[in-house]
């Protein structure tokens, strides 16, 4: 398998340079590894060259004598045409490469995609991330993976390269399996820590006294502690600067769709997921769908009457 190989004469192919493909892609490239990168988008496209990316024309190009091929695409239907067809992947790869699949998709999904390689004689690892732009420009990303043992061990070089961190999950969709379980339970921890703020502001607690009390007790989460949605007690969290960069309203709403797509397929008893789900999917219908998804406060605030500045309507 690839791992024997160094990373002077490892070939990755790279589908979808986009915001989190275009850096790792990057990263695989400094690390020495040769990477045929492909996207749509053109500009994509330079940028990775520019950084010792090898731009190729096509899916079935970035396969094509790839000992690697990995994807990171904006949902699961596209990894599908991507892996599909006389053009696809899975067509063109040769006969024991291993496919890493860093989309966030449907456990469903995650599963045929790995059945469809098998089948194909390739191998094939479901590997969500979590860290955003700023963790796959740095290299630092968390790994959320499944698939079998071995694929999972030979994958390691990769997942050093482009995270900190890769932890099996389990088989095959695990790995989107504890992604999408993460994303549903950090949702209500965002709308659960604003609601609190709010609570707060409107019984005269300043915003930084609930801070200290709560982020020390057993309100504290990640929502409070590092992405406190309002201003102040978290001078780094998105909400110091206008909720800009951070993890987008977007990103979350479409994480959230799969999650309940999965609660409802399972039959689970998931009421607040579900209402994270109504909040976030009307939230992506206004301005505020490309903001850090901690900008939901903004939303409580003002439709519970809070004036910002310690008084409260
Ligand atoms: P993005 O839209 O910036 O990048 C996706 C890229 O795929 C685009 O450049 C697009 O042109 C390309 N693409 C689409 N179809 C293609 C095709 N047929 N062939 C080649 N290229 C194609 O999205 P992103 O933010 O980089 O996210 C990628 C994945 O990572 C998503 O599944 C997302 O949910 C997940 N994710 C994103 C973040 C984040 O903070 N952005 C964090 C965690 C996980």
């Amino acid at each position: 398998m690839s791992t024997d190989k160094t990373p002077a004469d490892t070939t990755i192919g790279f589908v979808g340079l986009g915001h989190m493909g275009g850096p790792m892609a990057i990263n695989l490239a400094k690390a020495g590894y040769t990477v045929h990168g492909f996207d749509l988008v053109p500009e994509a496209v330079e940028k990775a060259k520019a950084e010792g990316v090898i731009p190729v024309d096509s899916v079935a190009a970035a396969a094509t004598g790839a000992d690697v091929v990995i994807t990171s695409l904006p949902n699961g239907g596209l990894v599908k045409k991507v892996y599909d067809g006389a053009e696809g992947v899975l067509a063109n790869a040769t006969k024991g490469a291993l496919l890493i699949d860093t989309s966030t998709i449907d456990v469903d999904e995650a599963r045929a995609s790995a059945t469809d390689a098998e089948a194909a004689g390739l191998t094939h690892l479901d590997a969500p991330v979590s860290g955003g732009v700023v963790g796959a420009t740095n290299g630092t990303l968390a790994f959320m993976v499944g698939g079998r043992d071995d694929v999972f061990a030979a994958a390691a070089p990769y997942f050093d390269v482009m995270g900190a961190k890769a932890v099996h999950c389990g088989a095959s969709g695990a790995g989107q399996a504890v992604k999408l379980c993460n994303n549903m339970l950090l949702a209500i921890h965002q709308i659960g820590v604003g609601e609190a703020f709010a609570l707060a502001e409107k019984l005269g607690v300043q915003d930084q006294v609930f801070y200290d009390v709560a982020s020390a007790a057993t309100g504290t989460c990640w929502a409070l502690n590092v992405n406190c949605p309002v201003p102040g007690p978290v001078p780094a969290s998105p909400a110091n600067r206008d909720y800009s960069g951070g993890f987008a309203v977007g990103l979350m709403n479409k994480d959230l769709g799969l999650a309940l797509a999965a609660v409802e397929k399972n039959g689970v008893h998931a009421e607040l997921g579900k209402a994270a789900g109504q909040i976030y999917s009307s939230l992506n219908e206004t301005d505020a769908a490309t903001k850090d998804f901690s900008v939901v406060y903004t939303q409580i605030a003002e439709k519970s009457g809070v004036v910002k500045g310690g008084s409260a309507a």
